[in-house]
This record gives structure tokens, sequence and C-alpha cells, in this order.
């Protein structure tokens, strides 16, 4: 009997000719002669540069939890997601085995991402309480979501050279969007420290030293010609974060009011 369709299937950015990246090389190549968001996306969600998290994604996408044993598993690299022009870039950790790896969008299908989203919504940054699956009607009209690494990898924890191999795609997206962003979120401990050469390599003043992460922490970052970036730091609401009351509702709120008033953005109707 053949599988159910996907929801990630009916707004797959990837075509059969979309060049695959099979080293740290030949994403830097890709992700730097992307020259549209649409290009960029199609490229990151083929990628094969890291035979580990490769053989990992896909292995968890074949054997499935119980749970979701009846769904086709998305399997593949989580590519950035939400407004062409955001003002706001949230930037996270990596995809879950079992969320983004089978959902095909970062922050989508675990606990983790019901908690941000309901966030979002509140704070009327995203149109739904909540985000089900790649392709499910959820819109983020003024926000962008990425992962520092794109790859769901074993136990959460990427290498620092998986890390380095994937940079190019958050250097890649950022440029692309950078001429609206205003503001960037980022969520835990690893993406704040990852996002630090992303920025440098898209040419914004870095200060020295560099800021300490912790909730609610921020830094104002200068560039050329445009108005100043506002880098935020914020709790990663994961299931350990989010049961200990490390991280709460309100707190994530703040974190995303204070981004949504600095940024300008207009309140979704309700
Ligand atoms: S983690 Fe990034 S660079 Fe490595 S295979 Fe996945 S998308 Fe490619």
């Amino acid at each position: 009997m053949s599988e159910p369709e996907a929801s990630w299937q009916r707004c797959d950015p990837a075509r059969p000719d979309t060049p695959v990246a099979r080293s740290a090389a030949e994403v830097a190549a890709l992700a730097g002669e992307s020259r549209s968001l649409g290009e960029l996306v199609a490229r990151q969600s083929v990628c094969r540069a890291c035979p580990r998290l490769v053989a990992w994604r896909e292995q968890v996408a074949v054997a499935r939890r119980r749970a979701f044993r009846e769904e086709r598993y998305w399997g593949r690299p989580v590519p950035g997601w939400g407004a062409a022009q955001p003002r706001l870039l949230i930037v996270g950790l990596a995809p879950a085995a079992h969320g983004g790896n089978r959902t095909g969008r970062i922050f989508t299908g675990d606990r983790s991402g019901d908690f941000l989203f309901a966030s979002l919504y509140r704070c009327g940054l995203a149109e739904k309480p909540a985000s089900v699956a790649a392709c499910d009607g959820q819109r983020l009209p003024d926000t962008r979501m990425a992962a520092a690494v794109r790859c769901a990898p074993p136990e959460n924890k990427p290498e620092p050279a998986e890390r380095d191999a994937c940079a190019p795609w958050l250097v890649a997206e950022l440029r692309l969007v950078a001429a609206d962003l205003r503001v960037i979120v980022c969520l835990g401990g690893f993406a704040w420290q990852a996002t630090w050469p992303v920025l440098g390599s898209c040419g914004f003043a870095l200060p020295r030293p560099r800021p300490a992460f912790g909730h609610g922490a921020e830094a104002r970052l200068r560039r050329p010609a445009a108005p100043d970036l506002l880098l935020m730091g914020c709790y990663h609401p994961s299931q350990q974060n989010t049961f200990t009351g490390r991280v709460t509702p309100a707190m994530l709120d703040a974190v995303f009011s204070r981004a949504r008033d600095y940024a300008d953005l207009h309140l979704l109707a309700d």
C-alpha cells in the first residue's frame, strides 16, 4: 500500500535539476552563487555535505517514531522559511529528529515549536497559533526562520565542523534579506555563538568583546548606509527549559514583543 501524501510534498522547493552540495567547499560555492531566496532554499534542501548528519537524518526518517509511523518524513535539510523581506529573523540550533526532520519546517512538529509559535501568535507575528508542517497555511508576514545547522544532529549536538560547513547557507540567506532586516533573535547559546561569524561575513561591525549570551541580551550592530541591526538572545524553548520553568510563555513574549517593537512591526489583525 502506498504511503499517504505528506503536506511538505506540495511545497518542496527543490527540482530534479537542483544542484547538490556534497562537501563544505560545494556548500560555500552553491550558497555564494544563489541569486534568489527560491534558488537558495532549494539548494539548502538537498545538501549532502555532512556524511554523519545525512546518515542520521535519513536513518531517523526510515525508522520513525511510533507515533508518526504512518507519516512520510522529510528526512532532508530544513531550509529557511517565512517572509521573503523579513524585518525579524529567528535563528535556531538545528531541526529536531522527529520535528523539523519530519515536517520539513524548522520549529515545527515538536513541543519547542508549539511553545515558540504560540508566543509568535500572541505577539502578532504569526497568523496561526501553531505550525504543523511545511505547507500547512501558517504565515509569518514579516518574520523568517532559519537554523544554524540545517540537518537534525544526533542528540541535538552538531560537531564544530558541521556547524562551519553549514554556515555559508546562513550567510547567503542573511545577505539576501539584510536590506529590510532590523532584528535577529537567537534561540539558545549555540545559535548565538554560530550567528556572530555569519554576521561578520555579511559585513556587520561586531562589538569587541562579544556580548555574552543570555535571555534578553542585546547588541546593536552597525552597518554602512542602513539602520542598526538589533541582535537579541532568547533561551531556547526546549522541553527541558519549559518543563523546569527556565523559560516561561511570559519570558518568550517579552523577547518577541521587544523585537516586534524595535522592528516597528505592525500587529496582525485579529
Ligand atoms: S548540516 Fe548543513 S552543510 Fe551539513 S549536510 Fe546538512 S545542510 Fe548540508
